[in-house]
């Protein structure tokens, strides 16, 4: 039977058993959130014996080199030897929440200060971490650069991190992040090439900081950003993207709606599904560059989609906003 071997333990795994649920079972204090292997805050280092490559999928090359892996998906079939990882792998910032205004009745835009990674790009989503109990929750950044990050953060009801960080935090309280994380950012683009980016809920913020990116490095080629939401009240920042694309040709701004509301949208806005309507518009990806963000159904969806519409899957990049599984 396969084994896990922590420090002076070793831990037989279950059939079926990841490495986290193993070492959690056995008292061992891991921080994890979104357990699908996305946010990856469940990171550890294998220092011996092998690790599925599924395991590593979305981490840098310099850390899979490393042996670094997402434990809530690792499911090893011999016995391998963990570590705590280092802050390489999660680079810690100290912040502090210097600004606070709701953007809709359910939708917060939170402003931090702190001294980020260079490397941190727009688009990019850290892991949040709640001084008073260490309960961590990814969010995407909408702006990131000159010691400040602005994120948007949908409250949900019941939830905790969005209650704490849309009605309780205030200026001033210091908290720790780590990242940035994902693939989610505008480079390595050319910049003639046409961009798709489809967004749900606060799938927006990243969308925005790769836009507001890309048109103030040059970009040339278009640029189409479908925003989706249930109902209109769900959009925001609705005039400032209109009014951005009329300051740039190359991007266009399709805010749509699943549920049209009597009297409310007067043509404004489609009622139609963000992906649904760019496939409508789209029929043809070949040459685009994808960015998908938010509603983890849209997201595997319009990934899909992208991919039969011609889209190169090196050109499709994608961070479904997966929400933690009750416990
Ligand atoms: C890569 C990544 C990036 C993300 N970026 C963002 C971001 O930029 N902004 C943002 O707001 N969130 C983002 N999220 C989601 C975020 O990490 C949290 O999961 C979310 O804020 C809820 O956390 P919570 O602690 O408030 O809720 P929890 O306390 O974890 O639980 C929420 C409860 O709500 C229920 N629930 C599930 N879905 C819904 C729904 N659609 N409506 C109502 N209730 C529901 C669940 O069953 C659960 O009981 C991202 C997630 C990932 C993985």
């Amino acid at each position: 039977m396969a084994c896990v071997r922590f420090q002076n333990s070793k831990f037989e795994i279950q059939p079926g058993q990841t490495v986290l649920d193993c070492l959690t079972e056995h008292g061992v204090r891991i921080s994890s959130s979104c357990k699908t292997g996305i946010c990856q805050t469940c990171m550890l280092r294998s220092t011996s014996g092998t690790v599925p490559v599924s395991a590593q999928q979305g981490l840098r090359s310099t850390l899979v080199d490393q042996g670094y892996f997402l434990s809530c998906v690792c499911i090893p079939a011999d016995t391998i030897a963990v570590e705590m990882p280092g802050t390489q792998a999660n680079p810690v910032t100290h912040v502090s929440l210097v600004a606070k205004d709701w953007l809709n009745e359910d939708t917060a835009r939170l402003m931090f200060e702190g001294d980020f990674p260079d490397e941190a790009k727009s688009g990019q989503f850290f892991n949040i971490e709640r001084p008073s109990d260490g309960l961590i929750r990814s969010y995407s950044s909408a702006q990131i650069g000159m010691g400040s990050l602005e994120i948007h953060v949908r409250r949900l009801p019941g939830g905790k991190m969005s209650s704490w960080l849309c009605d309780e935090i205030s200026p001033g309280v210091p908290c720790r992040i780590t990242g940035p994380y994902g693939a989610c950012y505008y480079a390595g683009c050319d910049a003639d090439q046409p961009i798709l980016m489809i967004g749900t809920g606060t799938g927006l913020a990243p969308l925005l900081g790769i836009a507001n990116d890309a048109l103030a490095k040059g970009h040339r080629g278009t640029i189409r950003l479908y925003h989706g939401s249930y109902r209109t009240s769900g959009l925001y920042l609705v005039s400032e993207l209109k009014l951005l694309a009329k300051q740039y040709s190359n991007f266009e701004y399709l805010p749509c709606v699943d549920f049209g509301e009597h009297g409310t949208d007067k043509g404004e806005f489609r009622i139609k599904r963000a992906d649904l309507a760019a496939a409508e518009d789209l029929a043809d990806l070949t040459g685009y560059r994808v960015f998908l963000c938010g509603h983890p159904e849209m997201v595997k969806s319009a990934k899909r989609r992208s991919y039969l519409a011609g889209a190169s899957l090196k050109d499709i990049f994608a961070d479904p906003f997966v929400i933690s599984p009750v416990g």
